[in-house]
């Protein structure tokens, strides 16, 4: 009887017990946290209250087995109280913009800036926090202390605990299985959802992978890089590569939009400007794909986890000057061993950036052209005189807060959403703060190409822009941008792509009469632009693969 009796004390809701502790905070998780989850499931075909009542006790199972083995005192109740409020903000960000958890998301997380994240801040974000995160830690913090028990029968009961559920977490399983397999099989993202072991999975995965990864100095590439020599008394190249952010080449009027998103650059040159329009991007967030841009890999061979050089570093051992100016929050690592500076940074002997340009914390992506001649004239001058590859790192189209990216005279599109809370506005106003954002990257492009068109007399010059992933807009109840790539929908990696390319410049003489306005609508890729632009400054190296250069094909 001994045995049944403990078993009966097992089950004994006493608050105080960190076990008892951990399966409430499993059941409420479990239950409340999840309810974009419950919500998602019930616009999938095929499947009813039954499995969604199965599939929440299999997630209350498998939070309590983990959290069984944390059920420790004093333990408990800090895991307990993380993971309560880590829930609360999770169920707002998944149930508002229809996000997933999963490790790039907390790459994400850790290689954001206060302002942006200043800008997904809201009253329901806090409402959720509050609720179900806050409260339930509260009363968690306020249970007496742990009844005294001896460690290893602390532990036995912990390990029936964890056993009894995996049993459970079993059977449930077992009994829904042919839905089951079928909805994780045909929806991925699912297991994304569950919160909060989606939080668990990818906070750990993130710190094996950091903790395990190798230290040290980058792997160096390209070693043997060199220019092509120059025919005597032509000017040497000055690329602007422009780096935009969260632009969708759908909203792009050059490409067929039908409103006009582009109403400065549709009035250069057909023969000059070339809008690429089945561009898809490496990854779905800037810090996957910034650093998978700038390699020569490509998408399908790139490893995030072995750092290595990057364009610019072969860009500059080839001999060429390289200045990357951000207005974003910062190069994710590209930039760290070529000249660099944030916007607000300006150069010795600089005017003030103009008032309207910046608020004190954020500059409108103009300010990147602001007293770019004293930014080059600071470079090395016998570098300059083999040639310059300036990066331009726009705030583009960042959201949410779509409306803060476009100056006032440049709200064409109205009303805009003025809120972060996306899914708080009519879709048509949050197409409208976007609008707005994609006509100022068009002002800054042109402005930027009339820039270019005053350095002739020195260089060559020329421009390639791309954005780093597209965003979704609200379509299927989607927001924002980060899904993970085999799930995410076109309008997240379907990114636009414009060359600019001077038909009085040496480029354009090198290349064949109309060769580039065939490449319009032949698929391209990120994968592209480390051998373009290795190309296009006549830079070479072991690791440039002429097959991936866009123009290669193009030159005579
Ligand atoms: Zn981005």
């Amino acid at each position: 009887m001994p045995l049944l009796k403990r078993l009966l004390a097992w089950f004994q809701p006493d608050s105080a017990r960190p076990l008892t502790q951990a399966w409430l905070a499993s059941a409420w998780m479990g239950v409340l946290a999840n309810w974009p989850l419950w919500m998602h499931l019930q616009t999938l075909p095929g499947i009813g209250i039954g499995f969604t009542i199965a599939f929440a006790g299999m997630v209350i199972a498998a939070t309590g087995a983990v959290l069984s083995l944390l059920a420790w005192p004093r333990l408990i109740k800090a895991v307990l109280a993380f993971l309560l409020l880590a829930s609360g903000a999770l169920a707002y960000f998944i149930g508002a913009y229809g996000i997933v958890f999963d490790p790039t998301m907390v790459v994400n997380m850790v290689q954001t800036d206060v302002r942006e994240t200043r800008d997904l801040l809201s009253w329901r974000l806090a409402a959720s926090l509050a609720v179900l995160g806050a409260l339930p830690a509260w009363w968690l913090l306020r249970r007496p202390a742990a009844p005294a028990q001896a460690a290893g029968q602390r532990l036995a009961g912990n390990l029936t605990s964890f056993l009894l559920a995996l049993i459970v977490m079993v059977a449930l399983a077992l009994s829904v299985f042919a839905t089951l397999s079928s909805t994780m099989r045909n929806h991925k993202s699912v297991r994304y959802m569950v919160t909060p072991l989606n939080a668990v999975y990818s906070v750990s995965a993130v710190g094996v992978r950091s903790l395990s990864g190798p230290k040290g100095p980058p792997v160096i590439i390209g070693a043997d890089a060199t220019l092509l020599a120059r025919p005597d008394g032509s000017k040497p190249p000055l690329l602007l590569l422009v780096v935009g952010e969260t632009a969708r080449a759908m909203n792009f009027s050059l490409n067929g939009y039908a409103r006009p998103t582009n109403p400065e650059l549709s009035k250069l040159p057909a023969h000059s400007l070339h809008s690429l329009r089945q561009v898809s991007s490496c990854g779905t967030a800037t810090a996957a794909s910034l650093p998978c841009m700038f390699a020569p890999q490509g998408r399908a061979d790139f490893d995030a986890d072995k750092p290595q050089e990057n364009l610019l570093d072969v860009l500059q051992r080839a001999g060429l000057a390289v200045l990357w100016v951000d207005n974003q929050s910062g190069c994710k690592g590209l930039c760290d061993r070529v000249p660099n500076s944030f916007t607000n940074q300006l150069p010795a002997g600089a005017a003030p950036l103009p008032p309207g340009l910046c608020d004190g914390e954020e500059c409108f992506d103009e300010a990147l052209l602001h007293e770019l001649d004293k930014r080059i004239a600071a470079l090395d001058p016998a570098r300059l005189q083999r040639g310059l590859v300036l990066v331009m790192h726009q705030m583009g189209s960042h959201g949410p807060a779509y409306f803060k990216r476009s100056p006032p005279d440049l709200k064409a599109f109205q009303p805009e959403c003025r809120s972060n809370e996306l899914q708080k506005c009519p879709r048509e106003q949050v197409v409208n703060g976007y609008d707005n954002t994609l006509v100022t990257t068009d002002r800054l492009l042109a402005r930027a190409i009339g820039w270019l068109q005053g350095q002739q007399a020195r260089f060559d010059t020329g421009m390639l822009y791309v954005s780093d992933h597209g965003e979704s807009l609200g379509e299927n109840g989607l927001y924002l941008h980060g899904m993970p790539y085999a799930i995410a929908p076109r309008e997240q990696t379907h990114v636009p792509m414009i060359l600019w390319i001077p038909a009085d410049g040496a480029l354009a003489a090198s290349l064949k009469p109309g060769c580039v306005k065939g490449l319009l609508d032949q698929p391209a890729s990120h994968d592209n632009l480390f051998h373009t632009t290795m190309g296009w400054v006549g830079a070479r190296a072991d690791v440039y693969k002429p097959e991936r250069d866009l123009l290669a094909a193009c030159r005579r």
